[in-house]
């Protein structure tokens, strides 16, 4: 293998709170987001302040402002190239801010990578593992950069998520690959576990029931989890608090309930996507989850 393994952030439970300058079409949300996140005082993990980024001609990131604080469930959602990677990448120092600021753990993480990083666990959705190693060797290989790291609770995992310890990477399923991958992102106890689209590598049965009580044992742990998807479905699982993303700009923050309640129509709650495609339009709302 070239290279150490990829940052991990850790996944946590934390409200996010969220402001949109303006660009939010509804105008409940800045109540709601002061209702939620707002309502508790305490540092945020995620601190983000005006950033723009541009890749040419293209804004990926339009002054977004975020701060998410701890032990809550951020769900990121918005359709192929609203800007969630970047964000990410962004928020794990693997892109500089080129105006605004970023903050994780009040450091940041350009100039603090060592501070940031190891306390973040962190599944892209590349996932890009070294597949000439045996999973046994990846575990013991991946400990040596995490002080923290946990060699019962990763056996723990490894078991949960049925991986063999003498099977080479290379040879094993995608959702396999995933669950390896989330098992490296999770064996340190990070503080902070980002998931960038983890479900795209998941099989159904990880994503829907591994996958949704990994995040809420972290939250119950008082972590923080920070998921971008854009299966709609998966995020109102699982989150506590959902940020849209639409052309690079916040289009909502707040609780999901408080999304729902302001959404209501008589007795009927109306769903996540129904509610993005209210916001985007249909053309521009992600997918629905097959
Ligand atoms: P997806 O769900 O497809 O991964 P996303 O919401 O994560 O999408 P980003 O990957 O953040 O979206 O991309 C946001 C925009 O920035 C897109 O228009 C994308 O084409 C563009 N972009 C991202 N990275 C680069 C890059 N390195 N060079 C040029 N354009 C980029």
């Amino acid at each position: 293998m070239g290279r150490p393994p990829a940052p991990r952030p850790q996944l946590r439970r934390d409200s996010i709170d969220g402001e949109n300058h303006g660009e939010c079409p509804c105008d409940y949300n800045q109540a709601a987001v002061r209702a939620g996140g707002g309502s508790k005082v305490s540092e945020s993990v995620i601190s983000v302040s005006e950033l723009t980024r541009r890749f040419g001609a293209t804004t990926a990131l339009a002054s977004v402002t975020l701060s998410m604080p701890r032990g809550a469930v951020y769900g990121l959602v918005g359709a192929n190239g609203a800007g969630k990677t970047t964000l990410i990448k962004h928020l794990l120092g693997l892109l500089r801010a080129e105006s605004g600021s970023v903050r994780v753990f009040g450091l940041d993480p350009v100039t603090d990578p060592v501070g940031v990083l190891s306390r973040i666990g962190y599944l892209s959705e590349e996932n890009d593992l070294p597949g000439w190693m045996r999973v046994d060797e990846l575990i013991r290989y991946s400990r040596a950069f995490y002080p923290a790291w946990d060699d019962g609770y990763a056996d723990e995992l490894r078991q949960t998520f049925a991986l063999d310890p003498t099977a080479r990477i290379t040879n094993l399923s995608k959702g396999q690959k995933a669950r390896a991958g989330l098992l490296l992102a999770l064996a340190h106890r990070p503080e902070l576990l980002v998931l960038d689209e983890p479900s795209s590598g998941l099989d159904p049965i990880v994503r829907r029931d591994i996958l949704a009580a990994v995040i809420r044992t972290i939250a119950d742990e008082g972590r923080t989890v920070l998921f971008s998807s854009h299966l709609l479905e998966e995020v109102e699982q699982v989150a506590d608090h959902v940020t849209m993303i639409h052309n690079g700009k916040i289009v909502l923050s707040a609780p999901l309930d408080a999304i729902r309640e302001s959404h209501r129509a008589g007795q009927r709650v109306p769903s996540l996507a129904e509610i993005f495609i209210a916001l985007v339009g249909m053309a521009a709302a992600p997918a629905r989850e097959a």
